[in-house]
């Protein structure tokens, strides 16, 4: 079993896809094992892409993510990492397979709806970013 951190980013909830996006992860046996909405500040998406400092798209990712609520989840399952990137699609949309979140419903490289950890290491950060263990359901 393994866990990963999930988000629906700020234009994935103003565009009202949220319950789009949480169909999808039922319905393809992705368990939610914790969930909440939240609006981070800029400080707080600075800390949590704190790997993409000093990238050219820094200050608009981090604008971008503390522009409005956010659902973060955590996800369970066997391979879910790999699992849940690849329902996620490729960063950049226009890249991302048929079938994908992004290729559905991504507008923009930046503005794409979803996020998801890549490994296990940054899985255990992000999920810690934003939930206690008493909020994570077993
Ligand atoms: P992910 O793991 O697929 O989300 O991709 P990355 O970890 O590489 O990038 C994190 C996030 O930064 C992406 O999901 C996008 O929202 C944003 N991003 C990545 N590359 C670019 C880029 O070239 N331009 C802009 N504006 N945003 C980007």
């Amino acid at each position: 079993m393994e866990r990963t951190l999930a988000i629906i980013k700020p234009d994935g909830v103003a565009r009202g896809i949220t319950g789009e996006v949480v169909k999808r992860l039922e319905g393809k046996d992705f368990r939610i094992v914790a969930m909440k909405m939240i609006h981070l500040s800029k400080k707080q998406a600075e800390g949590f892409y704190a790997v993409h400092q000093g990238k050219p798209f820094f200050e608009s990712l981090t604008d971008f993510m503390s522009s409005g609520p956010a659902v973060v989840m955590v996800l369970e399952g066997e391979d879910i990492i790999a699992r849940y990137r690849q329902l996620m699609g490729a960063t950049n949309y226009k890249e991302a397979a048929e079938g994908t979140i992004r290729k559905d419903f991504a507008t923009d490289i930046e503005k794409n709806v979803v996020h998801g950890s890549d490994a296990p290491e940054t899985a255990a950060f992000e999920m810690a970013y934003f939930f206690n263990h008493l909020e994570i359901v077993s």
